[in-house]
């Protein structure tokens, strides 16, 4: 069988390797249109501040170590530029030249790309980055190199999050602009307080519920909705990502939400063998049943590895995703699973919210610390419907737990057990 993979990180190469071992004369070419493959997008706020020193510990494998290793035709500055599902060929653009190669199965990872939104100013400013891949890493080191004093970080989500902290401990001084009123807009505002109390106490500046609505002197200036002007010397754009969706556009698959790539439970699109999985899908918020678009690097991976299963005839369903994420700022964790109360709110779910605080290990002995926990459940069934939690240590393991009681349907009565 031959099986073709559009984009090698974490989908991508998840299903590459994970078909392999399930079919071992598979021919499995996978093209990607970057210079690297399986890297470590989550890693890379991090060689900003030098916490990861090595650039090349970003780079996780290579084509050559995937070919020995799992005997994968891995080819990096590949990009397919189209799909023809009635031949089963694409079209792939390399070094200048156009080939075609034809497939039986062929799966779509492409990602998703910094959302850009339209601000006056932004195409004629010099120093406004996103990151998403290494090439940018690259952009953004090399202009750190002329000493920036003042950085903007422009929302603050995940991303923007650690692009604060790595940049404030890299010595610059750095405001967060972010457009809702409060930080880390997946969680709720008193949880989220903490995570905007440490980013204060680190000397970072946050201004809530402004946006950016132009750049001026080549983005020297920023000004924003009350009309208040910031000046940047180096600014990051993290507002949000959309999905990667040209080439299964121009294919005809059909579309969703945001521009999402409608897939059913095999991850199967609206064209015959050809499957999709990653930031680029359209997903089920497992809570709700509403489609939903999730980039995360866990679920792209466990898609991944489920869309090898599928199409090596195992049986294997997407159930769903609830979104699980965790970020650390400076020296707070704070991490989220399901739905938050906001979201709750706006679904018109009946709930109640528990909050409760406590260390994360006994208190009489030495190091504990504090951590604050929010439950959100459903007051007539007990449903768990979200977690949150946010402390120095010990978050990951209780919104773990809770993760996994919502994907095994426990309810609040179950949790005392
Ligand atoms: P990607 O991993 O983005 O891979 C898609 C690849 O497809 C790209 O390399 C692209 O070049 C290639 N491609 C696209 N179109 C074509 C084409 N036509 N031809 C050839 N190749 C193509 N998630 C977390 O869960 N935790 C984190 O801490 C976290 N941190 C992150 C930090 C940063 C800076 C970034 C950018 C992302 C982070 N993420 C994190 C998100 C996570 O990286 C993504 O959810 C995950 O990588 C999605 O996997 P994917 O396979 O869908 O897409």
């Amino acid at each position: 069988m031959k099986i073709i993979i559009v984009g090698g990180v974490a989908g991508g190469m998840s299903a590459a390797t994970r078909l392999r071992r399930l079919m071992e004369d598979a021919e499995i070419t996978i093209f990607e249109k970057g210079p690297f493959v399986s890297f470590a997008n989550c890693g890379l706020p991090y060689y900003v501040s030098g916490e990861i020193a090595n650039r090349d510990s970003l780079l996780v494998q290579t084509p050559e170590s995937l070919k020995a290793r799992f005997n994968l035709d891995v080819r990096p500055f590949h990009e397919v530029i189209q799909i023809s599902p009635e031949e089963h060929i694409v079209t792939v653009r390399h070094d200048g030249q156009e080939f075609t190669k034809s497939y039986d199965k062929l799966i779509l990872s492409p990602g998703a790309k910094p959302f850009i939104p339209t601000i006056e100013g932004l195409a004629e400013a010099k120093n406004v980055f996103t990151i998403r891949n290494v090439p940018d890493l690259d952009n953004i080191m090399a202009s750190l190199e002329d000493n920036p004093q003042e950085a903007v970080v422009i929302g603050a989500g995940f991303i923007g999050l650690e692009m604060a902290e790595n940049l404030t401990k890299r010595g610059l001084h750095v405001t967060i602009v972010e457009k809702a009123p409060h930080v880390l807009p997946p969680l709720d505002q008193e949880m989220a307080a903490f995570v905007q109390a440490e980013l204060l106490a680190n000397g970072v500046r946050v201004i809530t519920s402004q946006s950016a609505i132009r750049f001026e002197n080549q983005g020297k200036v920023i000004v924003l909705e009350n009309g208040q002007k910031i000046s940047s010397d180096f600014t990051i754009l993290s507002v949000g990502v959309q999905p990667e969706n040209g080439l299964a556009q121009a294919a005809g698959l059909e579309l969703g939400l945001r521009g999402g790539i409608l897939v059913n439970e095999n991850y199967e699109t609206s064209q015959k063998d050809i499957f999709a999985v990653g930031d680029a899908i359209v997903v089920k918020q497992e809570i709700t049943g509403q489609d939903a678009l999730i980039s995360l690097a866990s679920p792209a991976n466990r898609q991944g590895r489920q869309v090898a299963d599928v199409i090596a005839g195992m049986k294997r369903k997407n159930k769903g995703s609830i979104g699980t994420a965790i970020v650390r700022a400076f020296d707070i964790t704070a991490a989220s699973t399901g739905l938050s109360e906001r979201s709750l709110s706006m679904n018109q779910l009946p709930y109640k919210a528990l909050h409760v605080s406590g260390k994360d290990h006994a208190g009489y002995y030495p190091g504990a610390t504090d951590m604050t926990l929010k439950l959100l459940f459903d007051p007539n069934t007990g449903k768990i419907y979200g977690a949150q939690g946010v402390g120095k240590k010990g978050v990951d393991k209780r919104i773990d737990i809770l993760a996994t009681a919502i994907k095994g349907n426990l309810t609040v009565f179950d949790l005392p057990e």
